[in-house]
């Protein structure tokens, strides 16, 4: 063993000769046998006094409580991770066991190396969960100031009602009018610069305003029910777009579409999606969606579904917008997401802001706790990206790479500079 100070373990086994067997087997090993008891009460009682690293614990022990209902007390109470010992494990012990958040299991008679595997993979699991924990409590006792961070208003607030009907008017035709178009802004590997996907972002091009923004128009599709053909014609048209571009280039370029509440709540959207992947050919892996922490809020039955239902097409998920929906933050890890955006609002003004560099510190952290890729929104500056590199976030979108560009444009700029790509 490499570490300095050996590791504390007590264990918890109503058979001695078994118990001292395993302590020697440990003590080979390098870890340090603080105790041996033999009842749950008294485990409880150790844990306290002498906070033990880990514990190894039989699931059948004295006293009133078994080794499952002491493990739960245990961390619970003092986060000590608990292995079990078993000499064998129905159905139902691994099943209540498994309920309390199990750290792994150790058959008997007890192997050295599979000994020596478990533990580090139980110690491994646990610094895991406490860095965790850890950033999940800066993250809340900074809800206050990110509440200031987070700017409330939204483009639609500043819509008076009035513009606000024509705009809705308008919207219906602007779909048969072809007023919708979808720009593309890369999303850059910082580390050697060059472009690994796109995210497709809707503009509308109105005919009396100009170049309406999605911040005010995607609220009024949502609201109208349009977002949901919309947001299919998105998709569609993205895929095939990328899937063009991967064969122009000769390069598996990823890309990005933007998932609405609404849209996520359609019945037909996983199957949607599905038949929009065969009729394009676009590999399901290049394709990620973005959901929004609100939707994560609701956490209902419905939401788990149809987000486990959208992995099982291959695809990947990125949760969007990542730090304005604080509440969520404790749910993440039950969703299979693979990409965290942090949203852009933190990376204004970053280097002059310790508030903002202490949270989003933090919610680097969470995403790599949780084994996620993290991309940085609204990079503007070389400054903002020596941070992002210094704290281990190594992809960007932003307009110092590019703002979003129309279709064209961005071909154009692709052919011109073919180093970009990776
Ligand atoms: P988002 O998905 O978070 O997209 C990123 C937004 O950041 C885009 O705003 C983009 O133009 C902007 N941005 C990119 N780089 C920078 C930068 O360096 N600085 C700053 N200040 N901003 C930057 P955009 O295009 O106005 O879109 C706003 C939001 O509208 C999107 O946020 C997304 O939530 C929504 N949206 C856009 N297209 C769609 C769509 O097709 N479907 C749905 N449901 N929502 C969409
Ligand atoms: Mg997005
Ligand atoms: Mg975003």
């Amino acid at each position: 063993m490499t570490n300095t100070k050996p590791i504390d373990i007590l264990i918890v086994e109503d058979e001695l000769l078994i118990a001292r067997q395993l302590a020697s087997k440990l003590k080979k090993l390098g870890y340090n046998i603080i105790d041996i008891v033999s009842s749950g009460e008294d485990a409880l009682q150790v844990a306290q006094e002498k906070s033990p690293k880990l514990i190894l614990m039989d699931i059948v022990i004295q006293g009133d409580m078994n080794g499952i209902e002491t493990a739960a007390k245990i961390y619970n109470n003092y986060s000590i991770p608990v292995i079990y010992l078993t000499a064998y494990a129905d159905d139902e012990t691994l099943n209540q066991a498994e309920q309390t958040g199990s750290y792994g299991y150790i058959l008997k008679p007890f192997q050295e190396r599979e000994l020596h595997a478990t533990i580090k993979m139980a110690l491994r699991k646990h610094k895991k969960e406490t860095e965790l924990l850890r950033s999940l409590e800066v993250a809340r006792q900074m809800r206050e100031k990110i509440k200031a961070i987070i700017n409330t208003t939204t483009d639609l607030d500043l819509i008076v009602n009035s513009d606000r009907l024509e705009l809705e008017r308008d919207l219906y035709s602007a779909i048969e009018r072809e007023e919708l178009q979808i720009y593309y802004q890369p999303l850059v590997n910082i580390l050697n610069r060059q472009f690994i996907g796109v995210e497709a972002l809707l503009r509308w091009q109105h005919q009396k305003r100009g170049l309406v923004s999605p911040g005010i128009f995607i609220p009024i599709a949502e609201d109208t029910g349009l977002i949901e053909s919309i947001g299919e014609w998105v998709l569609r048209q993205s895929c095939i777009q990328v899937k063009e571009w991967q064969n122009t280039f000769s390069l598996p370029l990823k890309i990005s579409v933007n998932l609405s509440a609404r849209q996520f709540k359609r019945k037909t959207l996983v199957q949607e999606v599905s038949l929009i992947l065969m009729e394009t050919k676009l590999e399901p892996e290049l394709l990620t969606l973005e959901l929004t922490e609100s939707l994560l809020m609701e956490n209902n039955i419905l939401v788990t579904e149809t987000i486990n239902e959208l992995k099982s097409l291959d695809l990947k998920l990125a949760i969007d917008d990542f730090g304005t929906g604080y509440s969520s933050l404790g749910y993440l890890d039950q969703f299979p997401f693979d990409i965290l955006k942090i949203d852009r609002r933190f990376m204004r003004n970053i280097n002059d802001n310790t508030d903002k560099i202490a949270l989003t510190k933090a919610i680097i952290q969470i995403g790599h706790s949780l084994n996620l890729n993290i991309i940085a929104e609204g990079v503007e500056t070389e400054k903002q990206i020596e941070f992002l590199e210094q704290n281990q976030c190594h992809i960007a979108q932003g307009y110092l790479f590019s703002p979003p560009v129309p279709a064209n444009d961005f071909q154009d700029f692709c052919q011109n500079n073919s180093m970009f790509f990776a």
